[in-house]
């Protein structure tokens, strides 16, 4: 079993990650595919002038500032529109997927922040209204289900707080969080970068291989948008998971080329 989780960063074409994931299904291959959506929320949110909002927590993590009708546009944009332009694509090439949210079955669940700290020039506020939070429990019976009457399950946020409200989760933290409940072999975690760069944006200091013991190393080194992806990848492996990969999802064949071992492979 895998499960690949396809970034929505710019420069990602959805075409050929469908091909590849038809050949994949046609040779035998049993997988879910997860995908989160922050790029085209922020363009919905543009479009429909509730523009976005990122929020920087003391310890240095930005998020988005997911309020009431932010989540609206998250959940329009994610489940609504994403997830079915995935679907629609590998169900005309021939893969019979089925499109679900993290709140169908219970798949992700986890406590909503009740209060975030956000800083703001030099002064910390505290944010009670936001729908976001963390996937703490996977209930992998729906995609099991799914998986063994022969579906290929089409994941998206939001998950579902434990108080049954739609929250902005992280998908590279889902996935992996839904690779080890599943029992999956492997993690692929697909991006607009070669993988994990010692010095982003030189991509010839690509990091091939991370081994367990370096796990906290590496999270130590990388900032930014990779710093989550670095712990999924670690998440996962120490979840259960055999190897976690931080691909690149522009190749022509970007699983395939994933699954050959191309990009940073933690084991
Ligand atoms: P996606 O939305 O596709 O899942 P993200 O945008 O969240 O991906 O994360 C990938 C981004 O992380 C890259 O586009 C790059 O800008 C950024 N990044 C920051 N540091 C690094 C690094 N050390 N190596 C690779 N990418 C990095």
């Amino acid at each position: 079993m895998i499960v690949v989780k396809l970034g929505g960063a710019a420069g990602i074409n959805l075409d050929p990650f469908c091909e590849d994931i038809a050949r994949l299904v046609a040779a035998g291959k049993k997988l879910v595919v997860v995908h989160g959506g922050s790029d085209s929320t922020s363009k919905l949110q543009e479009q429909l002038g509730h523009p976005p909002v990122f929020i920087t927590s003391p310890s240095g993590h930005t998020s988005r500032r997911t309020d009431q009708r932010t989540l609206e546009i998250f959940q329009m944009a994610c489940r609504g529109l994403l997830n079915q332009q995935v679907v629609q694509r590998l169900q005309k090439l021939g893969v019979n997927a089925v499109g679900i949210s993290g709140m169908d079955g219970k798949l992700w669940v986890g406590a909503r922040k009740d209060a975030i700290r956000a800083v703001e020039n030099g002064v910390t506020r505290i944010i009670r209204d936001d729908y976001s939070g963390s996937v703490q429990v996977v209930n992998p019976g729906v995609l099991n289900t799914l998986l063994a009457a022969g579906f290929i399950p089409v994941v998206s946020p939001p998950g579902l707080s434990t108080a049954g409200d739609p929250i902005n989760v992280d998908a590279d933290r889902a996935a992996a969080a839904t690779a080890a409940a599943i029992n999956a072999e492997e993690l692929l975690l697909l991006s607009n970068v070669p993988g994990v760069l010692r010095a982003f944006p030189d991509e010839s200091t690509l990091i091939r291989e991370v081994k367990r013991p370096e796990f906290t190393k590496i999270e130590g080194l990388v900032e930014g948008r990779m710093k989550k992806k670095v712990l999924a990848a670690s998440e996962a492996v120490i979840g259960g998971v055999r190897r976690a990969i931080i691909g690149d999802a522009r190749d022509l064949q970007p699983v395939s080329s994933a699954l050959s071992g191309k990009g940073t492979v933690f084991a």
